[in-house]
Parts: C-alpha cells; structure tokens; sequence
C-alpha cells in the first residue's frame, strides 16, 4: 500500500520502519524529527498526495485536529485515516466526521505496548470506525502489531484506551504505596513480590512492570526509572480519562486522586523524565503528611 506518515516521533518512527519493512511505500512529514530510513516529505499534504491509507501518530486532539484540516482535503476518496495517537474521544469523533464527509474512512486506533512494542511490532491496537476501513487497515495492524480489537464505531478505540490507562494509573499507585508501605512494616520486598505476584493482589504492574528495583520483573526500575512510559504521559492520559469522566457524569473518585497524585509528581516535585512506576521513591520518601 501507499501510506503517508505524519508523526514519526518515539512510536512513530519504528512503526514506519516496520511497515517499509513489510514491503509498503511509506513517506512521511513531521514538523521536527528527521528519522533514519524514512523518506519524508516536505509537508503533511505533500506525503498525503495519492496514499491509500494516512497514518497520524501526534502529540495531542489539537495537533491531530489541525493535520486533519491539511490532509483530509488532498486525501483521495475511499482512502483511509488511520490515527494512532492517544487523544480524546470528542477529538477522534469530529476528525472522523470530518473525514467521512470528504468521502474518506477513518479509524481512532490507539495503541498499548509502549516503544518496545513500536520497535517489536507487537503493539495492541484498540480500533474506533467502520467495518470497511478496518478491514483496510487489518493488513497494516498486523505488521505494526500483535493483536487489534475492533472496539465499535468512531472514538471507542480512544475510549477503551483510557479506561485501560485509568486502571494502569490507580494500579501503579496502588501497588507502589504497597511496596512502600511493606519497607515500613518491616516485610522484605522480595518476600512481598512472591506473596503479592500469585496471590489476589496481583496485576500488570506488580507482576511485568515490578516497580521495585531488582525485584519481580525487569522494568525501568532496574535502569534508574528512565522511561519506559513517562509519568507525564500517565499524566496526560489520566487527564483524558477524568476530561471523558466529567463529560458523561461518571463517577470515577480513583482516577481522579491518580490524576492529582501524578500532577503533583511531574508538576512539584521533580517527576518529569522519569517513569510512571517512580511513584515508588516518591512514595518511600514520604510519610503520611
Ligand atoms: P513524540 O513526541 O516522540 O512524537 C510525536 C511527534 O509528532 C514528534 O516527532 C513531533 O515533532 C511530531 N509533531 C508534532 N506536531 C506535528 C505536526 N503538526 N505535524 C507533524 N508532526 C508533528 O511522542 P510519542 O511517544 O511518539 O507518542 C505519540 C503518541 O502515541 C501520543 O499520542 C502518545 O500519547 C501515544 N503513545 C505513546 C506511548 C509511548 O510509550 N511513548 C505509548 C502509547 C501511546
């Protein structure tokens, strides 16, 4: 297939190499990055220009809202927008509206599996929009990843991305406050990581994400809590998630309080550029004031 990509950043840039890998001719536009082994374009409509499929992997909604006003309209009808970046359900929806009015399918496919994943093409997708562009797309998601879900129609690949991220957040704070709770009873973290990995406390971040270094799996916590996965992204996603909350009334008092709780982390006390599961110092430092 012919695929424009706009966005070659952290996950863009291995995503697009996978994809030249398989055999598709990919060109891509990004307003910063020059990745190697990527030819690019000199603008977003510029590497649009007769693609079947348009792949977006942007920072935010906005910047996603303002290259969908560039592209869409060079798009040829009946190709594809295919986003997988991480924004928020209003945003995915008036894209795909958008995109449908020009005549074009359109997919919000967000993805879990982090960089490893970009690089190792067995990221998760979790697809929003219509049987027909899915269909399209299926090919390009099995290079890029492992696994694609069809969550239903426009935005509900965003939505079960940030339910997911939501539990990941209230998750990782739990099983860190844990850990740091444990220190001060006097219970070694290793014995804990046992107990805790085969019994109901378990989870993802305790048992393939252990926080603690040198403890359970290997994670950032073992490399000095380089990211991994930014607490600042946690943070925008945690924002996503209570954004979404407040728009449709539902009551989610945990994802709130990890939005606040990572908020202070990057915010106040020196948590930016350091992975998510860093709540853990954080939590060791502190008492209950
Ligand atoms: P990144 O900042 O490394 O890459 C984003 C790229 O977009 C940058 O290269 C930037 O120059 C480019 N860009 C910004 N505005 C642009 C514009 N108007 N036109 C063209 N290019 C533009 O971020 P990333 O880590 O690659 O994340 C991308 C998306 O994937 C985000 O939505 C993020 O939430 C999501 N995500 C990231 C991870 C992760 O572990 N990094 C995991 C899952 C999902």
């Amino acid at each position: 297939m012919k695929i424009a990509f706009i966005g070659l950043g952290n996950m863009g840039a291995p995503m697009a190499r996978n994809l030249i890998a398989a055999g598709h001719e990919v060109t891509g536009f990004d307003l910063a990055a020059q990745p190697e082994g990527i030819e690019m374009a000199p603008t977003a409509a510029a590497a649009c220009t007769g693609a079947d499929v348009a792949i977006t992997m942007l920072p935010n909604g906005a910047i996603l809202q303002s290259v969908a006003d560039e592209i869409i309209p060079v798009l040829p009808r009946g190709a594809v927008f295919l986003d997988c970046s991480t924004v928020d359900v209003d945003s995915a929806r008036a894209v795909a509206a958008q995109a449908a009015a020009a005549g074009l399918g359109a997919l919000d496919a967000p993805v879990s599996g982090g960089i490893g994943g970009a690089e190792a093409g067995t990221l998760t997708f979790m697809v929003g929009g219509g049987d027909a562009a899915f269909a399209t797309a299926a090919p390009l998601f099995e290079v890029m990843g492992q696994k694609a879900v069809h969550c239903g129609p426009s935005g509900n690949g965003q939505a079960a991305k940030i339910c997911n991220n939501m539990i990941l957040g209230v998750t990782m704070i739990a099983t860190c406050e844990a850990f740091a709770l444990a220190d001060k009873l006097g219970l070694d973290r290793q014995k804990m990581y046992d107990v805790v990995s085969t019994s109901s406390g378990y989870s993802w971040t305790m048992n393939a994400y252990t926080p603690a270094p040198g403890v359970g799996a290997k994670s950032p916590a073992d490399n000095g809590y380089k990211p991994g996965f930014a607490a600042e992204l946690m943070l925008k996603d945690l924002g996503l998630s209570q954004t979404a909350a407040a728009a449709v009334d539902a009551d989610t008092p945990m994802g709130e309080r990890a939005l606040e709780l990572y908020r202070q982390y990057v915010e106040e006390e020196g948590g930016r550029g350091m992975d998510f599961s860093a709540m853990l110092p954080r939590f060791e430092s502190r008492g209950r004031g």
